[in-house]
């Protein structure tokens, strides 16, 4: 096939343009030097090195560190307001911990399964500088920068003593779920409620397909962008999931099906890059005037001025990448601020754009495992001014903990669904109104077979129309991690809008003819896809968009505001809530990191010091766990290994939820159980785990099977609800366990009065 030479890279979720970057090194080198050590093929620590062998492995853990966005010879803020150095002018103190913390940051980097302990790094540090590791360990430790994330090894440290407070975590995303792992490790009480009936939120892999043949397609976040550093990139090694980095070939097609000019398509992508640079001029130029300019119209100026892209081709070609501009930010370019909308470029992370195999639910599957998460719980109000918080979810349940952490999308907060209360600052509630969420959906084909070429990850296609040039301008390959051949388009900017509300079968038959266009005439057979699916994330009411930009009238600072917590009790967390990595996939997850930090911090500041709680959670842990094995004496349902437990004083309300306790043990049925338990007999092997579950879903068991395992598979897999040990059912009913055991003693008295009255 006669393909023009590669067009440039368009080779993930940014278009190609200027970044200012921060950094200053050759990232070639810094890649391989990374790949070494991040592959985990670094040579041990000898003991006797040299100085020049000391002092190159120095300079490499700088580098490392300045990769995870250290500053080379300074501390962070948040180190400074730790206080990590004393006393905090002493110039040298500050270069021993700064040397200090590289080598902890890089010792784990290099092996992230494992959970490094501040005594490894003793053994590998001279014993002068142990206060020095003591600090920079903590603060790497609660900040998240080392020990986080899905290995075994760092499950393991999951404490089961909870002996900080309660927190509720509003949200099963990225954000929520780092979060709750953080809190879970740090030793506090986490219950997450959720208002769908998966996790995920915006991360979202279905299967397409045939039966026994299926292909994990991401419907929502999808690439990683930039694997250095990238936190998903360390969940990736400790998964041991491989990453396909997505190549940079990219071809071009017009609208007619051809391939575009090479030459034009240099020319143009220069024109492009230099409208760019110059609205960055102009907006030097205005100062603060350019506040109120989009970037759209600052371009459509420009290009007005210099004359540029006025061939029809030219202009299909330059609203081509005005598309990819507008898809990198989830906006019109009419909606972008001129000031502000490029403000996270020094962050970006470096190197590859990559893909995981099999989809991204892996991460998210293995971020939830023993996170205690309640599906279906659309919570619809947070009151925070008391002496702990509420959360109130759709149907009135009543959720009470110290804390609460809200990691709902900006769109969500925009709409109003959820009342806080008292209302949040007025500067907040400013700044959820000016930043901007905007929109990017997807039309996601599974074919019987590659037919656009196995060695092409991404191409393009030009439209002739401008108020629809993000219609299926870009699409992306799955074919080498999903499983399948699946194609998905992307709609950008405008069209995302429109898309929102068109009929599925005339999008299908517009990209299929925009395919059937491309590759008809090469002789390509283009074949009906076995499965289709449009998302449409505008008009989900737990997104109500798909990510975050700077508005006009918006700019960095206001993600911070998002992120300020209210009178310590009220958190936020969020890709919105993130400005240096906002509307990603990472940036999500460290915000989570960020805020259990931040939650940390403010127990130790505003609780610690007050009440003893360590033993009160501890004394309270023991009074429930009697009261639940009363409880349980005498359940109001029982069949199988399955008991449960409801609140009287509910008893007309299906959804209701109660207790029910799973006993596990050496018998192979109830009535050899309870014929045990009757019988003289040493007591059998038990052990009980526990869920919250409702009335109506209790009945549902009773029914839908005459075995346990049948009645299992519906609880785990129907209704998504998960065992948890008695600690935490302790730690997360306690409000149930003493609402059933007090209505239960106000039963018993009532029926006690009458029969006093019947028999006096
Ligand atoms: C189409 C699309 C493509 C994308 N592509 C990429 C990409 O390629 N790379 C990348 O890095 N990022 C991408 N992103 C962005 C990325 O997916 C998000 O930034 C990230 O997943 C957000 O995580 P989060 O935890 O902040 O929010 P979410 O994932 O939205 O989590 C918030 C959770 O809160 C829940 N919730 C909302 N309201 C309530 C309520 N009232 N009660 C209870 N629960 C509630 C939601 O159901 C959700 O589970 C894409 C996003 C979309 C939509």
């Amino acid at each position: 096939m006669d393909h023009p030479p590669p067009p440039p890279p368009t080779d993930g979720r940014r278009p190609t343009r200027r970044a200012a970057k921060r950094t200053n090194y050759d990232e070639s080198v810094f890649d391989a030097l990374l790949h070494d050590h991040l592959g985990g093929s670094r040579p041990p620590r000898r003991r006797n090195r040299t100085a020049e062998e000391r002092q190159r492995e120095t300079e490499t853990e700088a580098m490392i560190a300045l990769s995870l966005g250290f500053p080379i010879d300074a501390l962070l803020d948040a180190e400074a307001a730790a206080g990590v150095v004393h006393p905090p002018g002493d110039a040298a103190a500050r270069n021993d911990y700064i040397v200090v913390r590289n080598h902890i940051l890089a010792r784990w980097r290099a092996n992230v399964r494992s959970y490094l302990s501040k005594s490894e790094i003793k053994e590998t540090v001279s014993r002068q500088y142990d206060h020095l590791i003591s600090s920079a360990y903590d603060f790497l430790l609660e900040h998240g920068y080392i020990n986080f994330g899905v290995s075994p090894a760092v499950r393991a440290q999951f404490l089961d003593e909870h002996d900080k407070g309660s927190v509720i975590i509003v949200g099963a995303g990225l954000a929520g779920l780092a979060a709750a792992r953080q809190l879970l490790s740090f030793g506090f009480k986490v219950l997450v409620l959720e208002g769908r009936d998966r996790p995920g939120g915006r991360v979202y892999t279905t299967k397409m397909g045939k039966q026994g043949n299926f292909a994990s397609v991401d419907l929502g976040g999808s690439v990683i962008t930039g694997i250095h550093a990238n936190p998903l990139g360390v969940l990736a090694r400790q998964l041991g999931i491989p990453l396909h980095k997505i190549r940079d070939y990219c071809p071009l097609f017009r609208p007619d099906g051809g391939h575009v000019d090479r030459s034009l398509d240099v020319e143009v992508d220069l024109v492009f890059n230099k409208l760019l640079e110059n609205a960055a001029r102009v907006r030097e130029v205005l100062g603060e005037s350019a506040d109120g300019i989009s970037l759209g119209s600052a371009i459509e100026r420009l290009q007005l001025l210099y004359g540029v892209a006025r061939k029809t081709e030219e202009r299909e070609l330059l609203d081509w990448h005005l598309a990819n501009l507008e898809y990198a930010n989830a906006g019109c370019l009419s909606d972008l601020s001129l000031a502000h909308w490029d403000q996270d470029d020094p962050y970006e992370m470096g190197g590859d754009h990559c893909f995981l195999a099999g989809g991204n639910w892996r991460l998210i599957n293995a971020l939830c495992e023993d996170v205690p998460v309640l599906y279906k719980k659309m919570v619809t109000r947070i009151a925070y001014g008391g002496g702990f918080v509420e959360v109130v979810v759709a149907g009135g349940q009543v959720f009470q903990a110290d804390m609460v952490l809200c990691s709902v999308p900006l769109g969500v907060l925009k709409s109003g669904t959820i009342k806080f209360d008292p209302e949040l600052p007025a500067q907040k509630l400013q700044a959820i109104q000016r930043l901007g969420f905007g929109l990017l959906n997807k039309v996601a084909m599974i074919f019987p077979y590659v037919f656009w070429g196995e060695e092409i990850d991404t191409f393009g296609c030009l439209s002739k129309d401008r108020s629809k040039r993000g219609e299926f301008f870009l699409f992306y390959g799955y074919h080498t991690v999903s499983g399948g051949a699946v194609l998905i388009a992307l709609v950008a900017g405008e069209a995302a809008l429109n898309f929102e509300h068109s009929d599925p079968v005339a999008s299908l038959h517009s990209v299929l003819g925009i395919l059937r266009g491309i590759y008809g005439p090469k002789g390509v057979f283009v074949p009906d896809p076995i499965q289709t699916m449009c998302t449409r994330w505008g008009s989900d009411p737990l997104c109500c968009g798909s990510y975050s930009h700077v508005r006009v009238g918006s700019s960095g600072s206001d993600y911070n505001i998002l992120a300020e917590n209210v009178g310590g009790r009220l958190f936020f967390a969020g890709e919105a809530t993130n400005r240096e990595h906002p509307a990603t996939m990472h940036g999500a997850f460290l915000s989570g990191l960020r805020e259990a930090s931040c939650i940390l911090q403010t127990w130790r500041k505003n609780f610690m010091g007050k009440s003893d709680s360590k033993k009160l959670s501890q004394k309270n842990l023991r009074s429930y766990s009697e009261v639940l094995a009363d409880l349980f004496k005498e359940p109001d349902l029982a069949f199988g290994v399955f008991s449960f437990v409801f609140d009287p004083s509910e008893a007309e309300d299906p959804k209701a939820l109660g207790l029910m306790r799973v006993t596990f043990g050496n018998y192979s049925s109830r009535k050899e159980l309870d014929e045990h338990r009757q019988s003289s007999e040493p007591p059998l092997q038990e052990f009980y785990l526990y869920a919250l579950i409702s009335r109506e879903q209790a009945h549902q068991m009773k029914m839908v099977s005459d075995n346990d395992k049948g009645r299992l598979e519906l609880l785990c897999k129907k209704f998504g609800i998960k065992l948890m040990g008695y600690t935490d059912t302790c730690a997360l009913g306690s409000s149930l366990i003493i609402s059933i055991s007090g209505a239960r003693r106000g039963r018993n008295r009532k029926l006690q009065t009458m029969h006093q009255k019947i028999w006096s």
